[in-house]
């Protein structure tokens, strides 16, 4: 058992106390008659140092063994460090070795590692100090994220994993089933549900929205916090297979109070890491992004930009700068659009509204002007898209002409008409990728490094 974490522990001024850590060795320097121990619990990023010499029972045989990677628990006297560097240090009185650590074969000797050879590694690579930040700020975030809808009288809504409809996205949704995949059976050359474990066809969630506007019209302000599934080919720096989504809905909500939340909560969630987790965002800051902190200050205190669709169209156009895709009125923004608009344009995030509507999904509000319907869409500096929403079409009718217009059978979509049969509401609402965010926030670079097990095409060995 653990007593107090090194955090703790480091937070204590040194006046001869005995206490105890649990951890792992990150590096041992050996003098003739004494060894510092840079231990570290995961708790900080920090190491506490520890003196071994000679007086701990079994010295030598002790020392061999206290290689990097080894796990102990070392009790002793806690005392002002002699040394620069730190505080405070553990003069060792007893060590117990739980496991040791093979130097000949533990992977992580070396201070440094690339990204690409601890992915390799994901059961090791959360005790690097890159990995281990992650962990905490993504703690954090999480905490950030409830915290936020909480403070805001939103209900915490569990939404279901296994999607019984397919109503967005059936190109990207991996289907589930209890059929014999070597022995399909079928009725008149099609698959036959009817024998697979729901009698139907069904799929890992895309998304909780439309269940969420289902409790969003009853009990007002609803947010979900889950894991989304998408198979998604694109081999990006973006896109995971499997990825957290938050997911708030709002009744009585239009465009611009969506708008009004999400920059709220986008701000309140930098701000609560920038508060909350300073000595890991000091180390991203430092090692990963040396903008980090500014980049982040920024979003902070300035205001977003909001602008539609069409100008920002117009905007790309008058910029004159060379894209690899032409922008053009009717296209969807590729992600070097989304850039160019929030670093060399406006230099902040940019929320664009009032897409085409064939480039947005069927339940999204159509304008007056019958080609644009009020989507939302934030971009942010170095990212690009972290946040896509949109005002509802609460309309029964123009729903069910929009769901004809795309082909589609309104049948498979009735309890989704029903809720605008019945006292339908104006309502609204976002789904913020919880990746994107941790990126956004710790600036690493590849959201594989952002999540604990990253599921991507191709890849999921752990
Ligand atoms: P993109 O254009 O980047 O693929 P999208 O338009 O498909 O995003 P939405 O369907 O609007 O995204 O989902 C809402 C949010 O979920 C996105 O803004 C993004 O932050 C996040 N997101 C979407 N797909 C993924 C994915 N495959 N991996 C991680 N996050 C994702
Ligand atoms: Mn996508």
């Amino acid at each position: 058992m653990n007593d107090q974490s090194i955090k703790t522990i480091l937070s204590l001024s040194p006046q001869g106390q005995t206490v105890r850590v649990c951890g792992w060795v990150r590096t041992k320097r050996e003098s003739k008659t004494f060894s510092f121990l840079e231990i570290n619990d995961g708790s900080c990023l920090r190491n506490i140092q520890v003196v071994v010499d000679e007086k701990t029972p079994d010295y030598k045989n002790v020392l061999n063994r206290l290689t990097t990677g080894a796990s102990v628990e070392v009790t002793g006297v806690l005392a002002a460090s002699q040394g620069g560097g730190q505080a405070s240090e553990i003069q060792a009185a007893a060590i117990v070795i739980h496991g040791p650590a093979d130097p000949q074969t533990y992977p992580l000797q070396k201070k440094h590692h690339s990204f690409e050879f601890l992915r390799e590694i994901a059961h090791l690579r959360p005790r690097t100090n890159t990995l281990g930040a992650m962990a905490r700020i993504r703690n954090a975030l999480s905490m950030a994220v409830h915290q936020f809808f909480q403070e805001r009288g939103f209900i915490y809504l569990h939404t279901p994993v296994i999607a019984g409809s397919d109503c967005e996205g059936a190109g990207e949704m991996f289907q589930v089933t209890t059929l014999p995949l070597e022995n399909i059976p079928r009725q008149h050359g099609q698959v036959d549900y009817s024998q697979d474990f729901f009698k139907k066809k069904t799929g890992l969630t895309v998304s909780g929205q439309l269940e969420g506007e289902i409790y969003a019209c009853a009990l007002g302000r609803i947010y979900t916090f889950g894991p989304t599934f998408r198979a998604e080919h694109s081999d990006t720096s973006r896109h995971l297979a499997e990825f957290w989504m938050v997911e708030p809905e709002m009744a009585f909500c239009d465009i611009h109070q969506n708008m009004d939340m999400a920059e709220a909560f986008v701000k309140y969630i930098c701000k609560y890491v920038l508060d909350h987790c300073q000595e890991d965002m000091f180390f991203f800051n430092r090692w990963v992004d040396t903008h980090l902190l500014d980049t982040l200050e920024n979003v902070v205190q300035a205001e977003f930009v909001r602008i539609t669709y069409s100008e920002a169209v117009q905007q790309l156009e008058k910029s004159g700068a060379a894209f690899e895709y032409p922008v053009s009125w009717g296209k969807d923004l590729q992600s070097e659009h989304e850039k160019h608009l929030t670093e060399h344009i406006f230099r902040k995030p940019v929320m664009v509204t009032d897409y085409p509507k064939q480039i947005k999904a069927f339940y999204m509000k159509m304008n007056q002007d019958g080609k644009t319907v009020r989507a939302l869409d934030l971009h942010v500096p170095r990212l690009g898209e972290i946040i896509g929403g949109s005002e509802r079409e609460n309309d029964y009718d123009l729903l069910q002409a929009r769901i004809l217009e795309l082909g589609l059978n309104p049948a498979d979509y009735w309890w989704y008409l029903d809720l605008r049969r019945y006292g339908s509401v104006p309502h609204s609402g976002f789904g913020l990728g919880f990746e994107r965010a941790v990126q956004f926030v710790t600036g690493l670079q590849n959201i594989r490094d952002v999540i604990p097990f990253p599921r991507t095409y191709g890849s999921a060995e752990f």
